[in-house]
């Protein structure tokens, strides 16, 4: 079946992301714009992810658990994984990792937990948008150790990414899906799967019907299959 995705939506905990992208209205969004399955990636944290879950129950849409993490390389990965327990352990094992640098709210914007009501439950101190303290090899590792899919973040643009802080994909990474931002570098990853993503930071980013991938069945099962598939 061919499912229209969008695989890398922030919500408001990324400093980044307005306050708005609060669960119900990304998932309400989601919905209204047709799509069937989305990914809540905030910047080395899946705090929101559960929250977006439960507020997707009441449309048809399913949410993969999910995060940006930001290597010691300043390379953005989107990491997903099988099961929201198993991506808000990791994002546990993430924040560890990170520098003891806090977040400044009025310089680089809230990080904010919330409920599948919409309420705020708290707020992330330390700034997520900094390089947690580990190798892209690790953190590949680390992700495909939990069942997870590692997928480079916007690898063909020119910030925080495998081909600009690299200049190449290594091939001990056993690369086998990439995300594309515009047409720039496109060669360089010939022979690769390509997801295209909003990567959205406000509501009306969020894509519409307008990516699509092919799987057996709308499950996160299929779609991690589909994205390790060779
Ligand atoms: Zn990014
Ligand atoms: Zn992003």
């Amino acid at each position: 079946m061919k499912l229209a995705v969008d695989l890398h939506i922030h919500s408001c905990l990324s400093p980044c992301g307005d306050n708005d992208m609060t669960p119900n209205n990304i998932a309400g969004m989601a919905a209204l714009k047709g799509l069937d399955v989305i990914a809540v990636a905030d910047h080395n944290s899946a705090g929101n992810v559960r929250s977006t879950i439960q507020a997707a129950r009441q449309y048809d849409l399913l949410v993969l658990p999910a995060l940006e993490a930001n290597t010691r390389e300043e390379i953005h990965v989107l990491c997903y994984f099988p099961a929201v327990e198993i991506a808000e352990e990791f994002g546990a094992w993430l924040h560890g990792l990170l520098p003891p640098v806090k977040n400044k709210p009025e310089l680089f914007g809230d990080q904010l937990f919330m409920t599948d009501q919409d309420e705020v439950c708290g707020e992330e101190e330390l700034l997520l948008i900094n390089a947690a303290d580990c190798s892209i090899e690790e953190l590949f590792r680390e992700v495909r150790a939990r069942g997870g899919a590692a997928v480079p973040a916007h690898a063909n643009k020119q910030a925080n990414s495998i081909l600009e802080n690299l200049g190449f994909l290594p091939p001990a990474l056993g690369i086998t899906t990439v995300e594309t931002r515009g047409e720039q570098r496109l060669d360089l990853l010939q022979g690769l799967q390509c997801l295209r993503s909003s990567d959205a930071h406000c509501l009306p980013d969020i894509l519409e019907r307008e990516f699509f991938i092919e799987v057996s069945e709308k499950s996160t099962a299929a779609i991690l299959d589909k994205i390790t598939q060779k």
